[in-house]
């Protein structure tokens, strides 16, 4: 199996800290939590990250003053980072792109976006890394590959129920309504019934044998995939 790459993520807000992490795990990366820049100088010291999040704010010394010190160590100096800050100004941005950060992402962002400068960072610095891979307990999603196994067995999909697991597995634990699916995963182009969803998760839930009990009908609502479901019994 391909090594995740290593996220390292410096962030003394530790609600911001687990919302990066548990999105980072679900979308094929390791994540690696620290609260500040001392914490955050032995985790390099020990092993370097692929790609470094690192908050602007932080106790004690500060992430512009961390990106600046990586910068000029041999060592450290090929690391991408993206700052994460609360600031907004176009000053504050010189201030961070000078300072040596690859990218810069303003609070509050989506994770979708953060995911997104992410992938593109890696892209640029080492394209053989970039993971297109999602993990939801023991299912797993390969985009670029097509493929989708559940405790490493490959599971056959037609490409709508492919592209329907997708779309639940990149936001999992929320309830969609039908409405929104048809919208998301068929495109707002196309005039089908709502019930065509339910078609397709049915197909899906066959297909994915023992997984399928992560796909939830929300009475009234509609469906959510869940990864507590699985690991229950
Ligand atoms: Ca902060």
């Amino acid at each position: 199996m391909k090594k995740l790459p290593r996220v390292l993520v410096v962030e003394d807000e530790p609600a911001i800290a687990e919302l990066i992490a548990v999105n980072l795990r679900h979308n094929g990366f390791a994540p690696t939590v620290v609260f500040d820049a001392e914490a955050a100088q032995r985790e390099v010291d020990a092993v370097l990250p692929d790609v470094v999040l690192l908050d602007w704010m932080l106790p004690g010394k500060s992430g512009v003053q961390l990106a600046r010190a990586w910068r000029v160590d041999e060592r450290t100096r090929g690391v991408p980072i993206i700052l994460l800050t609360a600031r907004s100004e176009e000053s504050d941005k010189v201030q961070g792109l000078d300072a040596g950060a690859d990218d810069y992402v303003t609070k509050p962002f989506s994770t979708q976006e953060l995911l997104a400068r992410i992938r593109a960072v890696l892209r640029r610095r080492a394209p053989e890394n970039v993971p297109d891979t999602v993990h939801i307990g023991a299912l797993v999603l390969d985009a670029a590959a097509h493929r989708v196994t559940w405790q490493g067995q490959e599971l056959r999909l037609g490409p709508t129920e492919f592209r329907l697991l997708h779309y639940l597995m990149k936001h999992p634990e929320r309830v969609h309504s039908r409405a929104t699916l048809l919208d998301r995963v068929w495109g707002d182009h196309v005039f089908i019934e709502e019930r065509t969803v339910d078609v397709h998760i049915k197909r899906l839930r066959e297909g994915l044998g023992g997984a399928a009990v992560m796909i939830e009908t929300v009475r009234g609502a509609g469906y959510r995939l869940s990864a507590a479901a699985a690991t229950v019994g």
